[in-house]
């Protein structure tokens, strides 16, 4: 692409949106910037923006701009069905994303994860296992560091260890990673990909310019991931919890790379086999990136997990309290609930994305979760699953706080408080981070009432 030539208009003004309009302008494009919403952090991008050239479109002279833009450079966080789009794709121009621009322009070679949970964690466990090789990688992407913001940095000896998401698929034609990961697919996204077909598409989508000289690590125990072997080009290698691949395995509870035993499961610092399964993913891409096992295991044994994903807040009063508030789908909610040790009176809700919560429900009555608190937009939705499944221990409160003090307050001894909602944040918060975070000062504030009170004080003193 001769950037200096064409005419950019970059829709969405978050993180990558932000990254790209700094790419595009560094390279001498005329780029306009456009976002539906006008808020602190659009205000402060337009601000950053515009001290390097790029114009904001009002949203009345938006039309008549896009006709004069040759490029479309659309956030993840807006769906490729929005009018937007849609009028780009009539009059026939492109349409990708940041991800699409950081590809087009890296010079080393990629490592991609994608799958519906587990990204962070298996990009962050493969950022550091080449750190620790002496490698110059960065963890980017979908993780936060936008793919354009890191290709100056890696030059051509570093490594690209990036997260792709389903939405960055939508907008994504050009990468071509040495190793491509997919975790596994289970239900997420049906409000924006409207079907488990389309969804399913889209992550396939990794895998399309693989050639031969290209590797796919997928997940054998997937059924959905296992038959992706089938749609590529690239050397299928195998990871599984279950089998002896031909790949990484477990085998009496050890990590093992085809037949070579390295290290012994139970000293992985974290807990439940979703993250067993991730460190044998990232065992593969590794090995299959030429790194040797002495870094891999010390990586992988150092390895301290990452915020919000099943940590271990504090205790008060012998109640343990746990963040998993990236579990934004089922699926991450079962293997929380299926890892977490002991009793838990597990926090559910937040903003719905159209699947069912029946199989969650199934997992918690065959679990150690004692009484689940559901807030949140679909707690109505959630209420109605636990109760088509028969689980009757269930309060209803719609405020997050109150939620979790009620949580608390209902917690007994020795039994954990689990923020693992299986559902988005956005019906109350800006994020994942945000609502972990909320959860983490009411632990505080908790505590602090602990100390001055030794109870647990009075759930509605504070929020009526
Ligand atoms: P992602 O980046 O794909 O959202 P994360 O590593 O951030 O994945 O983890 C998101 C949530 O999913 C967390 O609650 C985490 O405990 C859970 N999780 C992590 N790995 C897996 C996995 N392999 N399968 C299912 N759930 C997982």
């Amino acid at each position: 692409m001769l950037y200096s030539e064409q005419t950019f208009l970059v829709a969405g003004l978050s993180r990558s949106g932000v990254a790209a309009g700094e790419f595009l302008s560094a390279r001498g494009a005329k780029v306009y910037l456009y976002d539906d919403v006008d808020d602190e952090n659009v205000r402060a991008a337009l601000s950053r923006l515009g001290g390097l050239g790029c114009k904001n479109v009002p949203r009345e002279e938006l039309e008549e701009t896009s006709r004069h833009c040759d490029v479309l450079v659309l956030s993840p966080g807006i769906p490729v069905d929005h009018p937007l789009p849609v009028s780009f794709k009539r009059m026939g121009k492109r349409i990708i994303g940041e991800a699409e621009l950081g590809a087009l322009n890296l010079h080393c070679p990629c490592v991609a994860v994608t799958g519906t949970n587990g990204k962070t964690t298996t990009v962050t466990m493969l950022e550091g296992i080449f750190k620790a090789a002496g490698k110059k990688a960065i963890a980017c992407g979908n993780v936060g560091r936008p793919l354009t913001s890191c290709v100056g940095e890696l030059g051509e000896d570093g490594i690209a260890v990036a997260e792709i998401s389903s939405f960055q698929l939508e907008t994504l034609y050009s990468l071509r990673p040495h190793v491509a990961v997919v975790l596994n697919v289970t239900e997420d996204h049906l409000n924006r990909h409207y079907n488990m077909e389309n969804y399913i598409y889209l992550k396939s989508r990794i895998l399309k310019n693989s050639a031969e000289s290209e590797y796919a690590v997928l997940n054998y125990d997937d059924p959905v991931v296992r038959g992706f072997a089938e749609k590529t080009k690239a050397k299928v290698v195998w990871f599984s919890l279950r089998e002896r691949v031909e790949g990484a395995y477990l085998q009496d509870g050890s990590f093992c790379w085809y037949q070579e035993r390295l290290f012994s499961a139970e000293e992985l610092p974290l807990d439940g086999d979703h993250n067993r399964a991730n460190a044998l993913a990232a065992i593969a891409a590794a090995k299959l990136m030429g790194i040797g096992n002495s870094a891999i295991v010390t990586a992988l044994k150092s390895f301290r997990g990452v915020k919000h994903r099943l940590e271990k807040v504090g205790e008060i009063n012998g109640i343990t309290f746990i963040d998993d508030s990236k579990a934004t789908n089922v699926d991450s909610a079962i293997k929380a609930i299926g890892s977490v040790r002991g009793e838990s009176v597990i926090l559910l809700g937040g903003k719905d994305k159209g699947y069912s919560y029946e199989p969650l429900f199934d997992e918690i009555k065959r679990s150690g979760v004692v009484h689940a608190v559901i807030y949140g937009e679909n707690a109505f939705r959630i209420l109605s699953a636990a109760l088509k499944k028969g689980f009757t221990a269930v309060t209803l409160c719609r405020p997050f706080d109150l939620a979790v003090r009620v949580a608390y307050l209902t917690a007994e001894k020795g039994q954990n408080v689990l923020l693992s909602p299986a559902s988005a944040s956005f019906d109350a918060f800006a994020n994942y981070e945000e609502r972990g975070k909320r959860f983490c000062e009411l632990f505080e504030g908790f505590r602090q009432e602990g100390k001055s009170e030794g109870t647990k004080g009075d759930p509605l003193e504070e929020d009526e």
